[in-house]
């Protein structure tokens, strides 16, 4: 199963935290993990094993929503900073919408997060 983490820069370091303490079951070899640029160079420092793809900025939401549209990508954990503006908000959104086409379960806060993980 391939799960795509990305988060915002106010977010990640709620995503490196959240990474942390799920470290158990995300190091698993059943799940791999996907990642915007950024996102994943912070969780490779934090000692995941991540395919990181371009920044969020430069196509790597869009990269991550084809991944949902071709049914590579299984879940994404998506920490969104609701209070920041986002050059790419047409990528967020069409990231969002293809989850919702496809049904693929989509977490954009830590809570969301644990419950999905909860489920695996
Ligand atoms: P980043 O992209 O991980 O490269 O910062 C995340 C985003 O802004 O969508």
């Amino acid at each position: 199963m391939t799960i795509a983490i990305i988060a915002h820069d106010g977010k990640k370091a709620d995503m490196v935290q959240f990474l942390n303490e799920h470290r158990e079951i995300l190091d698993s070899k059943k799940i791999k993990l996907v990642s915007t640029g950024t996102t994943g160079e912070k969780a490779k420092k934090a000692g995941f094993n991540v395919e990181a793809l371009l920044s969020g900025p430069l196509g790597g939401d869009a990269q991550i929503a084809a991944g949902v549209a071709e049914k590579n990508i299984h879940m994404v954990i998506f920490f969104r900073d609701p209070l920041a503006k986002h050059p790419h908000e047409p990528d967020i959104f069409m990231l969002m919408r293809l989850c919702d086409v496809y049904d693929v379960p989509l977490a954009t806060n830590p809570s969301t997060a644990e419950l999905l993980l909860k489920g695996l």
